[in-house]
């Protein structure tokens, strides 16, 4: 069977164990047993035929800056520290450049002064994928925030992608950074920029499928939502009394009804490795009541058109 997986996170080797052990602490979630590396990746997936993995950039900047709009964050700091001199960005476009089955998602931040640069780079010299967003880690005003639109255009010009962290964050409380709501603005605003809101924008369903629905450019992923285990263990911690206390079967009918209600053509598939279990979310999304044929446009025939593949 084939799969894009079009949400996943990868480290550099070196920092990957602290990074992710810090993760651990500061969310309450714990990890896999499989390790979070490629290879572990690839492990997760052998009964799978994967024909892309989008690995999507948490942070960047090419230099340290100093921002009160910056918290403190695992990634952030820990790779800041170590890997002062380049970028993560750079990293991705190594990781995409050693392997062609690899698509990556670089990352800037509206407060560093050099943004321009940094995008010059990103779409030039690294030739990435497309540009990946997370509002609540590295504490955009809002998604939407009008400093951030020359990022926007730049994509819509290289005719690249944007996937946009929309919804519940590790750490609690962070929501309203990430508000599909938000995504209208920038969906009106780009019309042919390519948007992926990930998550389904929980716990904010009803708001991501009303942006979606409104906007042709604006697409949904499954990632974190459909591995059952993980989705409900967040969703006890953020108190998302919607799917806190159901069980498995009751899970299943709620995550079918949103993604019917998205609209099939508008859903693609996403794990979110290392945070939740690329095996169980595949095995999750084939055992909900929707047709085949909608199982295998939302495990890879939308994804591939959406990120031109
Ligand atoms: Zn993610």
């Amino acid at each position: 069977m084939k799969v894009i997986d079009t949400h996943v996170h990868l480290f550099p080797e070196d920092v990957e164990k602290e990074l992710l052990n810090h993760y651990v602490e500061i969310s309450g979630q714990s990890l896999l047993e499989t390790p979070s590396t490629l290879a572990g990746l690839r492990e997760e997936y052998k009964e799978y035929e994967v024909l892309k993995y989008g690995i999507l950039g948490t942070w960047e900047s090419t230099k340290k800056f100093e921002s009160k709009n910056i918290r403190l964050m695992a990634e952030s700091d820990i790779y800041y520290d170590r890997h002062y001199f380049y970028s993560y960005n750079g990293w991705l476009a190594k990781l995409q450049r050693e392997h062609d089955d690899i698509l990556c998602f670089g990352n800037v931040h509206h407060d560093d002064p050099e943004m321009a640069g940094e995008l010059d780079k990103l779409f030039g010299e690294y030739r990435l994928a497309g540009l990946k967003m997370q509002p609540c880690m590295m504490l955009y005003t809002r998604l939407n925030d009008r400093r951030l639109f020359p990022a926007y255009e730049r994509a819509q010009a290289m005719n690249a992608p944007l996937v946009l962290h929309t919804g519940g964050d590790p750490q609690p409380g962070r929501e309203i950074y990430g508000h599909p709501r938000d995504v209208d603005d920038i969906a009106a605003s780009f019309p042919k920029l390519r948007i992926i809101m990930a998550h389904m924008g929980a716990p904010f369903f009803g708001e991501a499928q009303e942006v979606v629905k409104k906007h042709e450019n604006v697409f949904t992923d499954l990632s974190f939502t459909i591995d059952y285990n993980e989705a409900i263990k967040l969703a006890k911690r953020h108190k998302m009394t919607q799917v806190a206390n159901i069980s498995r079967k009751d899970f299943n009918a709620l995550a079918a009804a949103l993604i019917s209600g998205f609209g099939f053509e508008r859903v693609v598939y996403g794990s979110d490795f290392p945070y939740a279990s690329p095996r169980d979310a595949v095995k999750g999304l084939l055992e909900l009541d929707i047709p085949d044929e909608a199982k295998e446009m939302i495990l890879w025939k939308n994804a591939k058109e959406i990120l031109g593949i």
